[in-house]
């Protein structure tokens, strides 16, 4: 590895420091703060302009911060530590995999069309690419035999600014392949790996990379190569653009591109797990090598449905892929001879009538061609299990085969260094390496509350300072005279709201009754400060109407200094704001919600939930560690829903929430938070955790298709 980092023009590393290189090519460094923060050390605003990006970092660092850092003792100290760690974690051999399944030979693949890793990669746009990066980091820790598979998006995803009156503007900028951790992926022969795929007229070609993902390895595929036409270029270069033409080609590219880059790369996976319906085409790949070896279709069909995982995310219809058969038949018009069917006959496999005529359907193509097929929640479960009922004639609700694994957050990734500190002098070192047993964690309950407690307000502390730069930063942007008014205190209740503006997330709930809302926020005993942040999908105008509603809400009298709105929300505010608030609000339209995943970010750092019982939060919820929003019953009027739902949270804020901060001891503790907050942590830490969702995938999904 060392050696390919000659190949890109790093500002010359000195000898006896020259292993950071080794470090910036293994993405290992993105969960560990400690190697993030070497960078950061050795000339600390380089480290924000280029936006932690250790690659990025090492072009552009001056030669003299270099050679002063590596004649800092305190400083070469930790990068032994961090060196130390890095190669003790690659070179582990008792590993959980290989103590628990010695003489297992499964191999596993896994699709995805977006990957959250880090910020510095911008290759997702929501809660789906993050527990797809979270998914393959803890691969890397449980050590699993296992690749992932998606496109590299050379622009990412867009940047999100917000203009004078709050409107969402998306900002695309191009990565240069040269900042980003990436090598040529090689075959075994050492030829760069070079993948075709027969579009209507024409070939396509993707260039495969390889990033490296602590002991694991991401294959990102990338269209922006000769000889591919302009429009060709560009069909990976962003995630979610173009249209239904562009989706399907692209989606193309993922299965089939996908499938062929493994075969190119000597890899036989036996396990082949879609995240999503995105890369679903890649089961008709694997059917058509099958039936050009000779084996019929149908034995075929069956031969790659007993080798395919899929997880569903989607509980709201129209989030489904589906495509109309018109395209299916621009795109597909020779491939059902390679597969020797008709044409119904395809068309068949992945039938889905919709509103606007019959569809090919990319969850009913995964389902049919696939073994194991989950959701990723109990209750989302249950809501999948319903919706796709009629594709299992016969069956009961309750018989159709869709499980659930519920989703979990890779704890390194998301907890807070000072919260890492603490759980280390309470549970003990090696508490990582447990972090899924429920009885670690009772020592917490009983560890000091007053020590607890600070290191809550240090966190907090941090994230105001976040939140007074990044505000600072939009007004110079702008070129707005700074804002009158103070903003954020450090010593009130602060509550968090960020996710995708999804109409059904229902954003703008709190503000049903916005005189009783400015009342709670301004209780002079007791006041309320919020935060929010999120993205709206360029093509969605009431979810960016959301957005300019709660900008203006923010500065509005009575609201101003109290309501902020942060832009950009990506892994680094992600992160910021799910260590840094008090409360974690969140408010979807349940039950849309399939599982959600930053509340349990929030959980493990000891910021209790105020949530709808949507998603995860029904699992999790005991009553003492956070609040339950409204109840489990079933709304016909959405309004009605709407209403009794803000109604109940205001109840909780003024009686519960707010009292229970505020009640403090003679040292300024409240010992009542101090207890639903290291509830929350002892009961969601473990279980909502990737480490308990991988082992469930491995042991309940993986090893069970695997021959
Ligand atoms: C965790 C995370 C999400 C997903 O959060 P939900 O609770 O599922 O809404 C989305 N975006 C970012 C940047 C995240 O870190």
């Amino acid at each position: 590895m060392g050696a390919s980092s000659t190949d890109v023009l790093f500002t010359p590393v000195p000898s006896c420091i020259v292993r950071l290189s080794d470090i910036a090519y293994n993405y290992w460094w993105a969960w560990n703060p400690s190697a993030t923060d070497l960078f950061r050390r050795v000339d600390p605003s380089l480290w924000e302009e280029i936006y932690h990006n250790p690659i990025q970092f090492l072009r552009n660092v001056r030669q003299k911060n270099l050679t002063a850092a590596s004649n800092d003792a305190q400083w070469v100290a930790d990068y032994d530590t961090v060196v130390a760690a890095f190669d003790a974690y690659m070179a582990n051999s008792q590993t959980w995999f290989k103590r628990t399944y010695p003489t297992q030979k499964a191999s596993i693949a896994y699709f995805s069309a977006e990957f959250g890793i880090h910020e510095s990669l911008p290759i997702y746009s929501g809660g789906l690419g993050i527990l797809a990066g979270d998914h393959v980091k803890e691969a890397s820790d449980l050590d699993l035999p296992f690749v992932a598979v998606g496109f590299i998006y050379p622009q990412g995803y867009f940047r999100q600014r917000l203009d004078h009156s709050g409107w969402q503007e998306a900002v695309n900028t191009k990565m240069s392949f040269a900042d980003i951790a990436a090598f040529p992926a090689r075959t075994p022969n050492g030829d760069e790996v070079v993948v075709e795929v027969e579009l209507p007229g024409r070939t396509i070609y993707a260039k495969v990379y390889t990033l490296h993902i602590g002991r694991v390895v991401l294959y990102l595929m990338d269209t922006d190569i000769h000889p591919n036409s302009p429009s060709d270029r560009e069909l990976s270069a962003r995630l979610y653009g173009g249209d239904h033409d562009m989706r399907v080609a692209q989606e193309l590219v993922l299965g089939v591109g996908g499938v062929r880059a493994l075969r190119q790369l000597g890899i036989a996976p036996t396990v082949w797990h879609m995240n999503e319906g995105h890369s679903a085409f890649l089961v008709l790949e694997l059917a058509r090598e099958l039936v050009a070896k000779g084996v019929p279709f149908m034995q075929a069909f069956e031969q790659v449905k007993a080798q395919a995982v899929f997880t569903t995310h989607t509980p709201v219809p129209a989030g489904n892929d589906a495509f109309s058969l018109d395209l299916i038949d621009k795109y597909f018009a020779r491939y059902w001879d390679k597969l020797g069917i008709s044409r119904d006959e395809f068309m068949n496999i992945a039938m889905q009538q919709q509103s606007w005529g019959p569809s090919f359907a990319m969850t009913v193509l995964a389902l049919r061609l696939s073994q194991m097929h989950n959701g990723v929640s109990k209750l989302h479960g249950e809501v999948a299990r319903s919706m796709w009922q009629w594709l299992y004639p016969g069956a009961t609700q309750d018989e159709v085969p869709i499980t659930s694994v519920t989703n979990g957050v890779h704890s390194a990734s998301w907890l807070a260094p000072k919260m890492n500190e603490l759980y280390t002098s309470v549970l003990g070192k090696d508490w990582y390496d447990h972090l899924d047993e429920p009885a670690l964690w009772e020592a917490l309950t009983k560890s000091d509350d007053a020590t607890f407690w600070q290191s809550r307000m240090h966190l907090k502390n941090i994230l105001v300072q976040f939140v007074r730069e990044r505000l600072a930063q939009r007004h110079t942007r702008l070129g707005s005279p700074p804002v009158a008014w103070p903003i954020f205190d450090n010593n009130t209740l602060t509550i968090g709201f960020a996710r995708r503006f999804a109409t059904y997330k229902r954003a703008t709930l709190l503000f049903k009754d916005a005189d009783r809302l400015k009342a709670i926020l301004n209780n002079p005993e007791r006041p309320i400060q919020m935060v929010f942040a999120g993205k709206a999908h360029p093509a969605d105008e009431p979810g960016k109407h959301f957005i300019q509603d709660v900008y203006r809400r923010s500065q509005e009298s009575g609201f101003a200094g109290k309501i902020v709105f942060l832009e950009e929300y990506d892994m680094c505010v992600a992160r910021a704001l799910v260590q840094g608030v008090d409360v974690w609000l969140n408010t979807p339209r349940r039950p849309y919600e399939a599982s959600g995943t930053s509340g349990q970010k929030a959980s493990l750092n000891g910021i209790p939930n105020l949530s709808i019982l949507d998603g995860w939060w029904p699992e999790a919820y005991t009553g003492t560690n956070g609040w339950a929003i409204g109840d489990e019953r079933h709304y016909d009027n959405l309004d009605e829903q709407d209403w009794n739902d803000a109604q109940h949270l205001y109840h909780l804020l003024e009686q519960e929430v707010a009292p229970a901060y505020y009640d403090r001891n003679a040292d300024g503790v409240s010992a009542r938070w101090v207890a639903i907050s290291k509830a929350a942590i002892a009961t969601c830490a473990p279980q909502f955790s990737t480490r308990r969702m991988l082992k469930e995938y491995v042991n309940r999904l993986y090893l069970k298709v695997s021959k």
